[in-house]
């Protein structure tokens, strides 16, 4: 290769790097290198296949016009794998400072380990990526199986146990449920067991986490080297995925998911509402994560409940020798704090609290007087769009694709708009969503059927009460 062809090689970087941005060239372009030109062929290439085949993928045609801008007879990119040796060099990647980060976020480590240090070999993608922290208590042993998580339960545990190598049979696992119904304590004991397999590296991550960690990655110029720790995962846990921003970051897991899981290695994630609900997440991102195997989790039921409390009581006597529940005020709390497990978990604080700094014993009357806020009516049921369509369609005797349809007959007009009236008062989504599950309609017309609905009811009490009656259907 000669010297000016050297010069053509950086001025075409200089081209690339203006055409996509610095972001998006530090990510996929900086690791990439000139092998050789032949007549109308460029020899260029990077140290990962992954990265091969996303740049051919997005970048191919991209890269060769840039060339061409520099030597027009040039006719095709041969884009190759350089051999690892570059790996053995113990690239240093600087993990950036977390002060910044609140308290909590600090220290993340899931191996119990020391601090990580601000300087962390490539190799080690435990230590470049930081994992959450992870609750010691939140593991199999203390999750109690009922009929609202078996299915769950059961996924999470094999998945836990499977050895490297093993076939993965559902990928990605996605558990949906409501706020306090036991997500992060199964996914935590996912990455409890995971990491007692020596040659198993078990990520566990919040949503947020992985944001921090690839916006920090980027920001110092170590994005590739954070995606290639990633990728070295075997098993990569994410929790509370709604809370996933930002379209850079979006992109970044689309790609580690699709990669993970195109090598065989398994993904668990947990998020507060099905995948189709993603809202911000990209349409193809959702049908990867529906096509692995979806669990929803429900409610605790009263006998889940009172068997929490038994063993969190015996977890706690470890440590309060003196403390009990009495059955009674036990069966009392399991009947009355329906919320979620988070209530339980605070209704016991109390009463723990309460006897050990009175010494007094745990009586119904204590128990009624320190829950008493704990007890909420009944949280109104997450209703979902898909469910919203079928009972509407059912109850007008149309078909779910005749709601979705371009169809304006009075027959399913009015339905559809029906329909579209109740996704935007039982659910919390928005109108763009709403359209968009509608169809693909536009938000203007989802508003229009919202006002038009709206006005009706106040008019026609028929069908202010086949609404209401479709409201009680739903919420049942
Ligand atoms: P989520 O992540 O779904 O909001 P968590 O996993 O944080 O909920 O659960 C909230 C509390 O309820 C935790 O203290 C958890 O240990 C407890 N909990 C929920 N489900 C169970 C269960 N099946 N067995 C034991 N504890 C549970
Ligand atoms: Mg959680």
């Amino acid at each position: 290769m000669t010297q000016t062809d050297q010069e053509r090689w950086l001025r075409v970087r200089g081209r690339l790097r203006t055409e996509v941005g610095e972001d998006i060239f530090s990510s996929w372009f900086a690791r990439m290198e000139l092998e050789g030109i032949e007549t109308d062929t460029v020899r260029l290439s990077v140290p990962t296949r992954f990265l091969k085949s996303w740049i051919q993928s997005h970048y191919g045609e991209r890269v060769l016009s840039c060339w061409q801008g520099e030597e027009p007879a040039l006719r095709r990119i041969d884009l190759a794998v350089r051999s690892a040796v570059i790996k053995s060099n113990a690239t240093l990647i600087k993990v950036p400072e977390p002060a910044a980060l609140p308290r909590e976020s600090r220290d993340i480590r899931i191996d119990g380990g020391e601090p990580r240090s601000y300087y962390a070999p490539v190799s080690s993608s435990q230590e470049a990526l930081g994992g959450s922290p992870l609750d010691p208590r939140l593991t199999f042993d203390s999750f109690v199986v009922g009929r609202s998580n078996t299915l769950a339960h059961a996924a999470a545990k094999q998945v836990a146990l499977a050895r490297r190598g093993d076939s993965v049979m559902f990928n990605p696992l996605y558990i949906h449920a409501g706020v306090g119904l036991g997500k992060t304590h199964l996914l935590q004991a996912v990455a409890w067991t995971g990491n007692t397999q020596p040659d198993r590296k078990v990520l566990y991550l919040t949503a947020e986490k992985f944001m921090y960690g690839f916006v920090s990655a980027l920001r110092s110029q170590t994005a590739i080297a954070y995606k290639e720790a990633l990728r070295g995962i075997d098993v990569l846990v994410i929790d509370d995925l709604q809370f996933l921003q930002g379209k850079s970051t979006q992109a970044e897991f689309s790609h580690t998911l699709n990669s993970l899981i195109d090598a065989g290695r398994q993904v668990v994630i947990a998020a507060d509402r099905p995948p189709t609900e993603l809202e911000s997440l990209d349409e193809r991102v959702r049908s990867r994560l529906a096509g692995g195997l979806v669990v929803e989790m429900g409610s605790l039921g009263e006998e889940l409940r009172l068997e929490i409390l038994i063993s969190r009581i015996a977890a706690a006597r470890v440590h309060h020798p003196g403390f009990d529940v009495p059955g009674p005020v036990l069966a009392y709390i399991a009947k009355s704090v329906t919320h979620n497990g988070r209530d339980l978990e605070g209704a016991l604080n109390r009463l723990l609290a309460h006897s050990k700094l009175t010494g007094q014993p745990v009586t119904m009357e204590l128990a009624e007087r320190e829950i008493r806020d704990l007890i909420r009516p009944q949280e109104p049921k997450r209703v979902k769009i898909e469910d919203i369509q079928r009972i509407v369609a059912r109850h007008y005797n149309v078909s779910r694709g005749d709601l979705l349809s371009s169809r304006r007959t009075a027959n399913v007009v009015r339905p559809r708009q029906v329909a579209m009236y109740l996704a935007k008062t039982l659910t919390l989504r928005s109108l763009p969503e709403i359209g968009r599950r509608f169809g693909g309609r536009d938000h203007t017309t989802v508003l229009h059927a919202v006002r038009k609905i709206e006005n009706l009811v106040g008019n026609d009490t028929a069908l202010a009460e086949e609404i209401e009656a479709l409201k009680r259907q739903l919420q049942e």
